[in-house]
């Protein structure tokens, strides 16, 4: 067979019936960034690929790179299955808001070792019973964040977006990509010291560890980044929780 053998690390974003039997994989890898692919006979009842080729599961796979667009799936082994957050309603609906983000966020081939790891980091979060706060709207803000610094579009938070002063931080404007100062504060909307506080924690905690926040602040939390990823990024996320 001409073309190349690829194997990476992988996690099932998006998995698409197609065809008679096969499935059409939005995956984000290790080592090449997002890598569309087909398996093939994945959805005969002897398929060699049984149940994991579905969303979540982190694959040791083998790819093979011919002309076309999409990778063929060769093998692919379980790293994890993730099967306590399967069975949890909140986990699967913040793991699904999750993979959806970083297929909105994180389109390039390059790898992008952080954002790889901090997707594993999170799924593993939601699978352990142990971590309570997993599926909370801290725990997904501070996910957005995070995963918004390793795309390279965190918010500006330490200084004025526009003029660089340092004190009187009141509101935040996507369009300048930060908080603003009383004096720039033309265009954008009120930021409260709360949840000015939490972003900046939070992108500074490990994700297990999200600061508390009430909900009008990581409301304010949640509009900024949805507001600085549509100005720089052009990208709309999805809500961070359905609630
Ligand atoms: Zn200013």
């Amino acid at each position: 067979m001409a073309g190349t053998t690829v194997k990476t690390e992988a996690v099932v974003l998006r998995s698409i019936r197609y065809g008679e039997a096969d499935r059409i994989l939005h995956l984000y890898s290790r080592t090449r960034g997002r890598i569309g692919a087909i398996a093939k006979g994945a959805r005969k009842p002897k398929s060699r690929f049984g149940g994991r080729l579905e969303p979540f599961f982190r694959l040791d796979l083998v790819l093979h790179e011919g002309r076309g667009e999409l990778l063929t799936v060769t093998s692919a082994a379980t790293v994890d299955g993730y099967p306590r957050l399967r069975a949890s309603g909140p986990a699967l609906d913040a793991g699904a808001r999750a993979c959806d983000a970083v297929l909105r966020l994180l389109d390039s081939t390059d790898p992008n070792p952080p954002a790889y790891n901090l997707l594993c980091r999170y799924l593993t979060i939601l699978d352990d019973p142990a971590a309570e706060r997993a599926a909370s709207l801290e725990t997904a803000l501070s996910f957005r964040l995070k995963l918004a610094l390793a795309a390279g579009f965190a918010p500006e938070l330490a200084a004025c977006a526009q003029c660089g002063d340092a004190e009187h931080l009141s509101g935040f404007s996507g369009a300048a990509g930060g908080v603003v100062c009383s004096s720039c504060e033309a265009g954008s909307f009120p930021l409260s010291e709360q949840a000015h506080r939490f972003m900046a924690a939070a992108i500074g905690s490990p994700l297990a560890e999200a600061p508390e926040a009430d909900e009008a602040a990581l409301r304010q939390v949640e509009r900024a980044l949805r507001e600085t990823l549509e100005h720089h990024a052009h990208v709309q996320l999805r809500a961070a929780a359905s609630i």
